[in-house]
């Protein structure tokens, strides 16, 4: 690792089922954080009733669940977000969340460099990695394996792990849950576009090495 060139030995795990790619992502980092096993994982999910649909504040509420130190940035916190039905008066959970506030590139990769993750929210259908042939198969949110027939969308929220960065050839390094065998690569400006789309609110979730 350089100055110019980080890439965080974040581990790479496939989402299991259609809905399921923030959680997946949540693994990873906390594998990488060596924070949790398997079993805690479940349980903190079940606890937190992460059994569907998962929004990135969900997200925020974990790390907080299982004690690990994050910053969740949007755009706009709506009550469509997963706020109005899991989050109502009972709340007894306290996320760090900053709201309307842009994260630059230059602020992930100074995040990135001191060992720091960041689990993002992108439009799948904009970002494009550079080593991956295909595009990733997951336009009408189907379980694994089963093909797709309809057309292509303007948006599909997924959520992938920043993991590093090479300045020199102006590329983002990142674990896409969809897959389980590689880190994919992109450059800063599709990066950059898959997650300011419209749909995204620009959700970034930063996540600290040291709780
Ligand atoms: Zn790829």
């Amino acid at each position: 690792m350089t100055d110019d060139v980080v890439l965080l030995a974040v581990p790479v795990i496939r989402q299991e089922y259609h809905w399921d790619c923030g959680l997946a992502c949540s693994k990873m980092v906390l594998k990488y954080l060596q924070s949790i096993d398997d079993d805690q994982f479940q349980r903190a999910c079940w606890e937190l009733k992460l059994t569907e649909s998962v929004w990135t504040i969900d997200l925020a509420y974990l790390m907080n669940h299982i004690g690990v130190r994050h910053c969740f940035y949007t755009q706009t916190l709506g009550v469509d977000k997963g706020l109005k039905t899991r989050y109502n008066k009972n709340n007894k959970y306290f996320v760090t969340v900053k709201k309307g506030i842009s994260v630059s590139v230059q602020e992930i990769q100074t995040h990135l460099q001191e060992g720091h993750v960041a689990i993002v929210l992108v439009n799948a259908v904009v970002l494009c990695c550079e080593l991956c042939s295909s595009p990733v198969k997951y336009c009408c949110f189907l379980p694994v394996g089963q093909k797709c027939f309809c057309r292509k969308p303007e948006y599909q929220g997924h959520f992938v792990v920043v993991c590093g960065f090479n300045r020199t050839t102006d590329s983002i390094y990142y674990n896409n849950p969809a897959y389980s065998d590689r880190v994919c690569s992109t450059s800063v400006g599709n990066f950059e576009e898959a997650r300011r789309s419209y749909g995204t609110d620009e959700d970034i979730l930063f996540i600290y090495k040291d709780h």
